[in-house]
């Protein structure tokens, strides 16, 4: 089993087999596989439940698992020895900030529990907190004090960056910050392991994502590729000449127009091509269709 990990862990920043977990009679993961290369934001993306946070937990270190290979950054969690956790960075979301400090102060205490932290004034400029440095923790907004949490996690320089579900609770506009700020992290050369149970999250800020239902990866991919290989039939539509409304589903829909084109002699009345969305795919694969 060693010899193994080891081989894959040069490439892989994280790598997950057969990842069990139970709390009393539930089964929270199920037989995980998750393999994370080194650069990329992968996306964790699955409904409430699914077994997410247990398993981000799993690879910080901070809860056992019941079975399954761990590797993160080529180690073993359940033993990461102190050394191992400066190269992880961990974002937490509970009031861990000393709040009467400034935000200054804070950066520059935290930096102190690494071997080799970044720049505390660099890393308050990446997150957006330049004019806040001086402000005290608790004077800060919730999106503020998240971008606080986010530049805790990584001062220390980490290699790899895991983020539970970041943006929950944020308006629109604080999402699309904090997804500026996880792309800029990103652009630095850090790999991101983000969750999330927003698609659109997922789709925005992963390289490639894995879908999460029941505790196990039932899909993984880009987007993209995930659209096309699980987004099925494209649906064609228009109108005959008598007023009807027609729908084709079809694999080959540029065949279905080429031969609409030619039977109406030009212009198709109405003409739609439609291919199922991700978000379609999405609860397709969590099976959530019914209730939506
Ligand atoms: P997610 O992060 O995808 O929402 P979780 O990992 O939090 O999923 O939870 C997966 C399952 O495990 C859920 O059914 C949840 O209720 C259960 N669970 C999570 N944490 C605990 C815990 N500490 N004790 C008991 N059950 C838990």
């Amino acid at each position: 089993m060693l010899g193994g990990m080891t081989a894959h862990a040069n490439e892989l920043a994280v790598d997950v087999r057969g990842l069990r977990k139970r709390y009393g009679g539930v089964s929270a993961v199920d037989g995980l596989d998750l393999g994370i290369r080194r650069g990329e934001v992968f996306g964790l993306l699955g409904p409430n439940g699914a077994g997410k946070s247990t398993t981000v937990e799993i690879l910080q270190g901070n809860r056992s698992r019941d079975g399954g290979e761990v590797s993160v950054l080529g180690a073993d969690p359940a033993t990461g020895t102190r050394a191992w956790r400066s190269r992880v960075g961990i974002v937490w979301q509970d009031e861990s900030a000393p709040v009467e400090l400034t935000v200054g102060e804070t950066v520059r205490h935290f930096a102190r529990y690494y071997p080799q932290p970044r720049d505390p004034r660099e890393v308050i400029r990446l997150v957006g907190l330049e004019a806040k440095a001086d402000s005290r923790v608790k004077a800060l907004s919730g999106g503020q004090r998240r971008r606080l949490d986010v530049a805790l996690g990584v001062i220390g320089d980490p290699e790899l960056l895991l983020l539970d579900e970041p943006t929950t609770g944020f308006d629109p506009a604080a999402r699309r910050q904090f997804w500026d700020l996880i792309r800029l992290l990103a652009d630095d050369g850090t790999t991101i392991l983000l969750t999330t149970h927003y698609l659109e999250e997922a789709e925005a800020l992963a390289d490639r994502l894995a879908v999460v239902a029941r505790g196990r990866v039932v899909a993984e991919g880009t987007p993209a590729e995930l659209r096309r290989r699980y987004g099925g039939e494209a649906t064609v539509t228009w109108t005959e000449p008598d007023g009807s409304p027609r729908a084709e589903h079809t694999a080959a829909p540029t065949r279905t127009v080429a031969a609409l084109m030619h039977r109406f002699d030009g212009e198709i009345p109405a003409l739609t091509v439609t291919r199922p969305t991700l978000e379609d795919v999405y609860l397709r694969l969590t099976g959530q269709e019914a209730v939506r």
